[in-house]
């Protein structure tokens, strides 16, 4: 039997699930603000569809990216805690403020989210691995219902906040995720008496019972590099994985056949098919790896991200099915677009909630939110190389980018199998800590 989960852990859920809820809304309908004209109904801003994937790349970017600076400032002033509280607050006035009607609120507003989710999101997750003890068993399965949180999120703000934001007003869009952000920081206030035990502020000298800073030993040097190496993979596998927003979107609206019973489906609905299958295969694909696990099988979490990231890949070998389908100029069956899906998922599944576990049990305590913050900046870099690769379909064709990812994703899987047992001598096992 399993023991149940610490308190903490649906207040971390909920607050992470208002979070992307406003996340993933306002990432919705930016670029469709960005780009429509900026006269008539619900006006927008009037840009070009290049520009306003430019600044959509360098959004998500740096979102992710100010996990550094937000991890540091957790480590170094405030704990993880207060950090997150920080993070929540700045979210919800970046949102509210983008509300306003107004191109300095425009530019205001997105600094301000970019600077929130930069404390938050690096930070709630050291906290979820805070939760657990080392060596405590439920860590993993811990880390899948967090997962499963933030993609409820992410699964149902695309839809209310995509409705309000094209159907009322791009402005009542922001500032709904604005108020779904309060609710998260309404639950974390709540929720603080569960919390007593995590996220709190240590110095470095109460860790060490010094004042001199004591250097990494030997073992945790080792951890590092063991981190380094899956952050390595982590950028590989969202370079790939991101097409979804971009490239494989503007594939479904061009490309795939998306009439059901007569009724011509929207092509931005697709984009809450991964985060639904998050939800639905969370828990069978977190089993069937604790399962391997206890048969004493090799389960590691390198070994996990290298499978991840073949299985992904192989998502992308149904699309160039999808693209050889619709070379002709016709379209292509809605199945290539949902099984690919599919495998990025259950690849997804093989790799980011393990990645977040994984770092909460390797990193030192000292450097535990920085560490997180590094990891967030790398999953921001394979953002933007997904959208360099996702350009290049206009020139290369969508069968040539398609085929291209699968067969590097491949490569680099196999080849991440073949280095992994060396890397397990050079690092002496480090990256295996079974719970
Ligand atoms: N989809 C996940 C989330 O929104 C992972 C994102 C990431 O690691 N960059 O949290």
């Amino acid at each position: 039997m399993t023991r149940r989960h610490p308190k903490g852990l649906p207040i971390l859920f909920f607050t992470e699930m208002w979070e992307r809820f406003s996340f993933y809304g306002m990432r919705a309908i930016l670029v469709l603000y960005l780009t429509k004209e900026t006269m008539g109904d619900n006006p927008g801003m009037g840009w070009s569809n290049a520009d306003a994937l430019v600044l959509y790349g360098w959004y998500t970017m740096l979102v992710y990216v100010m996990s550094i600076p937000g991890g540091i400032i957790a480590d170094k002033l405030l704990g993880q805690k207060k950090t997150v509280f920080l993070g929540g607050i700045l979210i919800a006035v970046g949102q509210l403020t983008l509300a306003i009607d107004n191109v300095v609120a425009f530019y205001s507003g997105l600094a301000f989210i970019i600077s929130g989710v930069g404390c938050l999101k690096p930070n709630i997750s050291t906290m979820v691995g805070g939760l657990y003890k080392q060596g405590d068993s439920r860590r993993d399965s811990g880390f899948t219902i967090f997962y499963i949180g933030i993609n409820i999120g992410a699964a149902s703000a695309p839809l209310i906040v995509g409705y309000v934001g094209e159907v009322y007003g791009w402005h009542y869009g922001f500032g709904l995720a604005g108020i779904g952000m309060l609710l998260g920081q309404a639950v974390y206030i709540w929720g603080q008496k569960f919390l007593k035990e995590v996220g709190n502020f240590v110095s470095v000298q109460h860790i060490e019972g010094t004042k001199k800073s004591i250097p990494l030993t030997g073992k945790e040097k080792d951890r590092v590099i063991v981190l380094l190496i899956s952050f390595l993979i982590v950028i590989v596998f969202w370079a790939a994985y991101e097409q979804a927003g971009g490239l494989m979107n503007i594939y479904t609206k061009e490309k795939i056949d998306r009439v059901i019973l007569g009724w011509e489906i929207p092509a931005s609905l697709f984009q809450s098919v991964p985060a639904l299958f998050v939800i639905i295969f969370g828990t069978t694909v977190a089993a069937y790896w604790a399962k391997r696990n206890k048969k004493n099988k090799e389960s590691s979490s390198l070994f996990k991200m290298a499978i991840g990231t073949i299985i992904m890949g192989t998502g992308f070998l149904l699309m160039s099915g999808a693209a050889l389908e619709a070379e002709d100029g016709g379209k292509a069956m809605l199945a290539w677009l949902i099984f690919s899906y599919l495998l990025q998922v259950i690849g997804e599944l093989s790799i980011s909630p393990v990645a977040l576990s994984f770092i909460t049990k390797l990193a030192p305590l000292k450097y535990a939110s920085i560490m997180m913050g590094v990891y967030f900046a790398a999953t921001g870099l394979g953002n933007k190389v997904a959208g360099l690769v996702g350009e290049l379909a206009t020139n290369a064709g969508e069968l040539e980018v398609f085929t291209g990812i699968f067969i590097f994703c491949l490569a680099f899987g196999f080849l991440l199998l073949v280095f992994f047992r060396k890397l397990k001598a050079l690092t002496h096992g480090a990256e295996e800590i079974k719970e």
